[in-house]
């Protein structure tokens, strides 16, 4: 019998997050629904569950080693190892402001989620990946934070996600000939809370996710994606 396999996905209570829960476990994978609010974290699984998806709501704050630690010691206790790890929580699409002026607090808040909250999963799960043997790790990023492509604006997120970009490119460069794949993956601009009205259907841009953490163990690592297409860093 096949071992089913397990994901994390972070804050995934809405958006793009609670849309790669659902197609990951319509796979057949047991995927785990991190939430900084535990509430609503169970609101948004149960129409899921009750259409008997395996998913487990959790209560997870990226910015919160506490949380993180608590998350996996149950999961090493429950399950012994993760499969798939999808970085997703981030904030602060910051519009209003320019790099010239910005509030430096905002951009470290910004950087305390959208980066550090990546990197402190990475460091706390990787244990747990790495006893899965072909473990995924997808970094939700965006064309924002490309270098090649960066303008002028938004920048706390914008410096945040080309961070972000960073940690993959350093990580699976560490992680290289371990099994574990690391990518970093931009959604296109989506009709979300965060991307407003406009922008594509949730299920498209969650789809390129799902695609990266679910690539066969011969797949890349170190990329930057959408749609299963490479972006220059
Ligand atoms: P949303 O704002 O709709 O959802 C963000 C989610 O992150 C919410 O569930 C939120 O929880 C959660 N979150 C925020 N802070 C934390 C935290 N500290 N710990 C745990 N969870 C947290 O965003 P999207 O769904 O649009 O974005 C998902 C990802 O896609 C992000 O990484 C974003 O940068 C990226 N992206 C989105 C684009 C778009 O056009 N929408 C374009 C490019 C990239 P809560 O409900 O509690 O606030």
């Amino acid at each position: 019998q096949r071992i089913q396999q397990i994901a994390l996905v972070t804050g995934a209570n809405r958006g793009i997050g609670l849309e790669v829960v659902s197609q990951l476990a319509h796979r057949g994978i047991r995927v785990i629904l991190g939430a900084r609010d535990l509430r609503k974290g169970e609101l948004a699984a149960q129409p899921l569950i009750e259409a008997g998806l395996a998913i487990l709501p959790r209560q997870l704050d990226v910015t919160d080693q506490q949380s993180i630690e608590r998350l996996a010691s149950e999961v090493a206790d429950t399950f012994g190892c993760l499969n798939i790890l999808v970085n997703n929580a981030a904030i602060l699409y910051d519009t209003w402001q320019q790099t010239s002026t910005a509030d430096l607090a905002l951009v470290h808040e910004a950087l305390e989620t959208n980066t550090f909250g990546a990197w402190r999963m990475c460091q706390t799960f990787l244990p747990l990946l790495r006893k899965s043997r072909a473990g995924r790790i997808v970094n939700v990023s965006s064309e924002a934070g490309s270098l090649a492509h960066m303008g002028a604006g938004t920048p706390a997120y914008s410096i945040s996600k080309a961070a972000l970009n960073a940690l993959t490119r350093q990580l699976a460069a560490e992680l290289a000939g371990t099994g574990i794949l690391v990518n970093a993956i931009c959604p296109g601009w989506v009709a979300t809370d965060m991307g407003g009205a406009g922008g594509r259907p949730i299920a498209e841009g969650a789809a390129g996710i799902v695609w990266a953490a679910t690539l066969p163990d011969d797949g890349p690592t170190g990329s930057f994606f959408r749609d299963g297409r490479a972006l220059s860093w």
